[in-house]
Order: C-alpha cells, then sequence, then structure tokens
C-alpha cells in the first residue's frame, strides 16, 4: 500500500481525536452490566448509521444456539439486550473481509465505594480516562470504529467488507458472538481489539462456571457441636479446588510455558446462613475454575466434579452428604494460535511495526475470550490486539489514551493491509 495513503489516514484519526475521545467518554457513560446493554447498544446504532454503514439489530436465539459447538448454557434472559451488527460494503470485493469484534458488556463495578472517581464518569486525569469498562473493553470498541472512520473520511476504499460486531455477553458466556456468527456474520479473517497492552494473543485458558451446594444442620449456637457448619464445609471444598489449581499449574503446556500461574480458580460468590447465632445449614458457592487448551468443557466438568466428590469422601459429613455440583455461564473451550502460521498475526505485525516501529509481541492470556470461536468452531484466522491500561474487572479500571490512540492507528492500517486499497 502506498506510504501516502497510511499517511493520510493516520492524520484522519489523529484529526479526529478529540471526536473519538468524546464516543469514548459517552460508551463508558452507559452502565451496560449484564441486562442493562441496551444503552450502549443504541449509542452504537447511531453510530453506525452517521458512518453509513449496514445496520443489523438482534437479540440472540437460544433455542437456534443451544445446540451449536461452544454455547454455554445461561441462566438469564436476552429480551432487550441486543446484539448490534454495522457493515461496510466494499464496492469492489477482490480483497479480504473482516470482522472486528468487540463486547460492550461490562462486569460490576461494586463496591462503588472502593472507587476514586465515579465508574460510569468517564472522567480523564492525564493520559487515564477511568471508568468500569473502560479498558475492557469500550476503548477497543471505541478504536475499531474511529479506525473504520479514519479510513472512510481520507476518502479510502478497501476490497473486502468490514464487520463490525459490538456484542454483549463476552463476560459470562460468549453467546452473543456465536450468535453473531450463527446469522452468518462472518469474514476471512478477525481482530478483537481486548486489552492486550499492543500485544498479540496466541492462547487462552478454558474458563468453566460452576455452583456447588453443601446442606449442615442448623442448631443454636449453644451447641453448635450438634450441628453442622455448612459454611465451614464449603471451606473443605474450596481448599480441594486449590489443590487441584496448584497441580494443574504444575503440569503447564508448552503454550502457557512463560506464564507464571496460568490456571486460576476463583471463589467469586458466597451465600450462606442468616443469623449469627444459628449454624447455618446451607451454603452456595459460585465459582470459576480455569483449564488449558486441548481439554473439552465436558472433559473440564467431569474433572472438577471427580475432584471435588473424592475431597468430599474424606470427610465424614460430607462423604454422607455429598455436595450437589452444577455448572452454569461459561462453559468456554482454550485455544492456542501459531503466531508464525497465523495469517492475521503476520498482517498485524506489519501494521503494527508499521506505526509504532516495535516487532509485534505474543501474548498467553489466562483469562477466555470471544476469539475462540472464530478460531475453534468457524476456521477464521483471529486474534486479540488492544489498548493498555490497569485494573480491569477491579476498582478505578483505567486505559491509557495515547495507547487508544496509537490502537486506532494499527487498527486502520491493518483493515487496509488485510483487505487491500482500491487504489
Ligand atoms: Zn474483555
Amino acid at each position: 500500500m502506498l506510504e501516502s495513503v497510511k499517511k493520510k489516514v493516520w492524520q484522519e484519526v489523529e484529526k479526529a481525536w478529540p471526536r473519538q475521545l468524546a464516543h469514548l467518554q459517552a460508551l463508558v457513560r452507559e452502565p451496560s452490566i449484564l441486562g442493562s446493554e441496551a444503552g450502549v447498544q443504541r449509542l452504537m446504532q447511531a453510530t453506525f448509521r452517521e458512518m453509513g454503514l449496514e445496520v443489523h439489530t438482534f437479540e440472540p436465539d437460544i433455542g437456534a444456539i443451544c445446540a451449536l459447538p461452544g454455547f454455554s448454557p445461561p441462566e438469564w434472559s436476552y429480551r432487550g439486550r441486543p446484539n448490534v451488527v454495522g457493515v461496510w460494503k466494499a464496492s469492489r470485493k477482490d480483497g479480504r473481509s473482516l470482522v472486528l469484534n468487540g463486547h460492550v458488556d461490562v462486569v460490576s463495578p461494586e463496591p462503588i465505594s472502593h472507587w476514586t472517581y465515579d465508574p460510569w464518569g468517564a472522567i480523564v486525569v492525564g493520559d487515564r480516562l477511568y471508568g468500569r469498562g473502560a479498558l475492557d473493553m469500550k476503548a477497543g470498541v471505541n478504536a475499531m470504529v474511529w479506525a473504520v472512520r479514519a479510513i472512510q473520511e481520507a476518502d479510502v476504499l478497501v476490497r473486502g467488507d468490514v464487520v463490525l460486531q459490538p456484542v454483549i455477553e463476552e463476560e459470562c458466556t460468549g453467546n452473543g458472538t456465536l450468535a453473531c456468527l450463527h446469522r452468518g456474520f462472518t469474514g476471512d479473517g478477525c481482530l478483537i481489539p481486548e486489552p492486550f497492552y499492543c500485544q498479540a494473543l496466541v492462547a487462552q485458558v478454558g474458563v468453566l462456571w460452576g455452583r456447588i451446594k453443601v446442606r449442615g444442620v442448623s442448631y443454636h449456637v449453644m451447641a453448635a457441636r450438634s450441628g453442622v457448619n455448612a459454611i465451614e464445609k464449603v471451606y473443605v471444598l474450596i481448599n480441594a479446588m486449590r489443590k487441584l489449581e496448584a497441580r494443574l499449574n504444575s503440569e503447564k503446556p508448552p503454550a502457557f510455558r512463560d506464564v507464571a500461574w496460568p490456571i486460576n480458580f476463583n471463589p467469586g460468590v458466597i451465600r450462606g446462613g442468616d443469623w449469627p447465632s444459628t449454624v447455618p445449614a446451607e451454603c452456595e458457592l459460585e465459582f470459576r475454575m480455569g483449564f488449558y487448551p486441548g481439554m473439552t468443557p465436558e472433559r473440564a466438568k467431569t474433572l472438577v466434579r471427580d475432584h471435588l466428590l473424592e475431597a468430599a469422601a474424606t470427610d465424614p459429613w460430607l462423604k454422607e452428604h455429598p455436595p450437589e455440583i452444577t455448572f452454569y455461564g461459561f462453559h468456554a473451550e482454550g485455544m492456542a494460535l501459531d503466531f508464525n502460521e497465523s495469517p492475521v498475526i503476520q498482517t498485524l505485525n506489519v501494521s503494527h511495526q508499521g506505526v509504532t516501529g516495535r516487532p509485534l509481541e505474543p501474548v498467553a492470556s489466562t483469562a477466555t475470550t470471544d476469539a475462540r470461536f472464530f478460531h475453534l468452531y468457524y476456521g477464521i484466522p483471529v486474534t486479540c490486539y488492544g489498548p493498555s491500561g490497569g485494573r480491569a474487572h477491579g476498582a478505578n479500571e483505567y486505559v491509557e489514551l495515547p495507547s487508544v490512540l496509537e490502537v486506532t492507528k494499527v487498527i486502520a492500517t491493518f483493515i487496509m493491509d488485510w483487505c487491500g486499497v482500491a487504489q
């Protein structure tokens, strides 16, 4: 591609930066936690209409996707929670098409009292923009939009369709992306601007969500030893999961060789008891467990269930009253990519170096992303590449604004390098 075309597009990115920043702030100000994504999706629809894209809006249909590989069973409905797809149609289609996918759902900012800045305020302090989802991943969604806008404003035409997919449900199932792919919104390649600090994703763990219910015996605390404390029995199972976690981390496959602790078990939600002077008779734990690529979610479930029941068998009470173990939400398979063989990563490497002057580094993730659907079930080359910041899922999450500007230029360059430019 002509150097002058690239320079023109980069100039357009810089020129539009104040408008891009205002758009990012508007995205972060939409509190798009699970069940409340409609507002941010209306904003994305309006953005796509302004850009002259073909706009599609639809709610994921559980009946249509529940038998597909990669589906994760939700315990909630998709009513009023749409995906939005914007297609920038190429007039000449002799190049490659591209999907730019990014999730607009964010996790809860609670406890809000731990924040210095309003989690929905999108306050800018120096080079940082603070807010829930600022980093994960509204800045990435914003960057992919403004990368396309810069190409449009430079009057450059690309030779393949560019399909923008702001999706719901990345943080709990991935069914938003699965529904997009099932509807036929695919492409010859895909880039997801998740916040990987300007590195290219080459591997990610599998993720499972589960729930453990333990029954005890309620009693007045004055005779606590006659009761069975369900909260304490759940601790037996948490300790067992820590042992499984340690064992898996001692058996790292090559893709995670350079990662200190790839597999994380997280007791995320606990409910038990209702009175300080009563021995609690019920306790429920919701957890997240990682596992390696190459293992199906079904195998991972068996591994976790067998391990928990084995631990329960060593406890006199739990042996007679085994825990109830169920799984819901994430049934996400892990994946590993080949940095040198992936056409998306190889093209991105060129685009990234052209903008930053630095070589593109690979990264193996200890979390999951929607990239798995493209690679594992649709055979579409994919990677994640996005901005830098800190404290994703924590208090005072922030994105570094200079990295957003840089990533926008890299994505714009990548779109042109991947799809080709009509001279
Ligand atoms: Zn994310």
